[in-house]
């Protein structure tokens, strides 16, 4: 048997095994989240913090013209010609919006009104149309394009295929182009007097208005490595179409819309006909295998949540959603797993679990549970407050620190019951469920058990010689001595003051007598001086002997009868021996 570390009392020591425990935890959780395999469940708890979340004001600074299915069955023609996209814009600019994003592809003429339209174009400065500069890309409309009035429709997805991102700026052929969401943004801060100002360029930190942008790292929030090329940063949606003034194409053709919906504002031209798929997923989307289109949000909408990200936290100080540092998130996670560990010690060591009220299971169960909420509450408050920290990470690492705790804890408890505080090998109370167990099943497999029982010759002289501590230092070095003597599937115990015992499974009289000379041969040979001893100058011990196959009737008592039997003998026969109980084969001594 194992010697197993016995409880320390010392509470320092003891608080030190408790943060060893969560930092080897913490350590661990770091380095699984890190390999991206909480990343899928990370994103999904973000998901649900966005759905918790109580829908805000909508935001009456941005107006969306909608091309619905409806409109096209108007128009009888898509894309709408040249003529109808210029008349539309001309409709809104009566009532002077700020800014006028046109989130259709117009790379190409659609006869008749070229010109109708390449003419608004060029008196409409704040107007933005769109390019697609990421994979399949498409031009932008060549007019907007050489007056620089062009921004990128582009969308990230993330791995799972849904929009949690927004990418606001990237390079492209050594220029650097934003995407159509900035554009109307800053066009619509511009007048407020708000510019983009730069904090720190190594970092890409900027200061607009009210609020301080800052780029999403690869690693940031639950991400465990995605792609962040370009300026990427969360989106922090708003909502879905009912966050946002929403005017129909046709009625926007046919006049039916007042002033104050255009004046002042963002008004956003594009299409959210499902015909025309421009449809994304995103946090407020809760099927993830089925492209439901009532569910998935169009890409109108996404860019008009991306401008009103940015417009509310400029000038409201609406939170965005940051991500901490590295070094941060990894304290953030050391912190639950510490939680866990202090919550786990402190439940243990209480009085309330002492008097056994209710079982280990139950309360580690409860205290999980418990801090798993308190882990994804804290989470979810952050969130509300413009932070993202991975949730469901710490929740492991605290759920993880609570078991290892309590683990090593009962082992502990199990080691105070079970083992001997001066010897560290197995006590009496041990050693005799222990051969109640070993008996039955020898009865059971009809094999030879046998026990060797050990006592130290003259220790009473022993002590009286060299005092009381020499004497537990000598029965420390004659436990560790019979603990190498024997294999490593045999059992030994301290069965009473100076004697010990070793129970053999599967073995007969002979081996028997074989292990138990090796034990006295061991602990001789530890030549710890003992003057007053009549037959060494040495310490030695003498064994007695007991083999049978227990059957039923019998009891585990009778093979210690017959060691104590053999022991007896061996002590007659002048100590430092071995002498087998019953029945008598063979004596060996000195
Ligand atoms: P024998 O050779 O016949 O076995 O003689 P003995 O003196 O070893 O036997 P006896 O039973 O007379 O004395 C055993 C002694 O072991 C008495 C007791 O003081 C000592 N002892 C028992 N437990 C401990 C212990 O935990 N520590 C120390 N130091 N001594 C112990
Ligand atoms: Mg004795
Ligand atoms: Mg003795």
């Amino acid at each position: 048997m194992s010697v197993v570390r016995g409880f320390n009392k010392d509470r320092w020591q003891y608080g030190g095994r408790v943060t060893l425990t969560s930092l080897i935890v913490a350590t661990l959780t770091v380095v699984t989240s890190g390999l991206g395999v909480f990343e899928f469940i990370e994103l999904n708890l973000l998901d649900h913090f966005f759905q918790w979340r109580s829908l805000e004001v909508p935001d009456r600074r941005i107006t969306l013209v909608t091309v619905d299915e409806a409109d096209i069955e108007f128009l009888q023609k898509w894309p709408m010609s040249d003529r109808v996209l210029a008349e539309a814009i001309a409709h809104l600019k009566v009532y002077k919006p700020r800014a006028i994003g046109v989130d259709l592809y117009r790379n190409l003429a659609v006869e008749p009104g070229s010109d109708e339209l390449q003419e608004i174009y060029r008196s409409t400065p704040y107007l933005i149309g769109i390019e697609k500069v990421v994979g399949n890309k498409i031009p932008p409309a060549p007019t907007l394009a050489h007056l620089e009035q062009i921004g990128f429709s582009d969308i990230v997805l993330d791995p799972d295929g849904k929009v949690r991102r927004h990418l606001m700026s990237i390079h492209r052929n050594e220029t650097m182009k934003s995407s159509l969401s900035v554009q109307l943004a800053l066009l619509y801060l511009k007048a407020e007097g708000i510019t983009p100002e730069i904090v720190d360029s190594k970092t890409k930190t900027y200061r607009l208005g009210r609020a301080v942008l800052k780029p999403l790292s690869s690693h940031g929030g639950g991400y465990s490595n995605i792609d962040t090329g370009g300026y990427q940063m969360l989106l922090n949606f708003r909502g879905d179409r009912d966050q946002f003034t929403c005017i129909s194409l046709t009625d926007v053709l046919e006049n039916r819309f007042s002033r104050e919906l255009i004046h002042d504002r963002v008004v956003l031209i594009g299409a959210i006909a499902p015909s025309l798929k421009d449809i994304f997923h995103t946090p407020y989307n809760t099927k993830n295998a089925t492209f439901d289109n009532r569910l998935a949000m169009e890409g109108p909408i996404v860019h008009a949540n991306a401008i009103s990200q940015l417009l509310g936290a400029a000038l409201d100080g609406r939170p965005l959603l940051l991500t901490v540092s590295q070094i941060q998130e990894k304290l953030w996670i050391v912190l639950w797993a510490g939680l866990g560990s202090i919550g786990s010690f402190l439940v243990l060591n209480s009085k309330f679990f002492k008097k056994k009220k209710i079982g280990i299971g139950r309360i580690l169960l409860a205290e999980i549970t418990v801090g798993n909420l308190g882990a994804i509450a804290t989470s979810y408050w952050l969130f509300l407050n413009g932070w993202w920290l991975p949730s469901f990470t710490p929740a492991i690492a605290l759920s993880a620190a609570v078991l290892a705790v309590a683990f090593d804890y009962t082992r502990q408890w199990k080691n105070l019951a079970f083992i001997d505080g001066l010897t560290q090998v197995a006590n009496r109370r041990y050693f005799d469920e222990y051969l109640q167990q070993e008996w039955r099943r020898h009865a059971s497999d009809r094999k030879s058990l046998s026990l060797i029982l050990c006592d130290v010759d003259y220790f009473k002289r022993y002590n009286d010689t060299y005092g009381h501590l020499e004497g537990d230092r000598c029965l420390q070095e004659v436990a560790r001595a019979i603990e190498r003597a024997v294999r490593a599937g045999d059992f030994v115990a301290r069965y009473g003051g100076e004697e010990f015992a070793v129970i053999l499974g599967n073995t007969d009289a002979q081996t028997a007598l074989g292990v138990a000379d090796r034990i006295r041969t061991r602990v001789r040979s530890l030549a710890l001086p003992h003057a007053t001893s009549e037959i060494n100058e040495v310490v030695t011990l003498s064994c007695g002997v007991a083999t049978s196959i227990p059957d039923w009737q019998s009891d585990p008592s009778d093979p210690i009868a017959i060691a104590d039997r053999g022991l007896y003998e061996a002590k007659r026969q002048g100590r430092d021996c071995v002498s087998l109980g019953s029945p008598p084969v063979g004596d060996r001594c000195k």
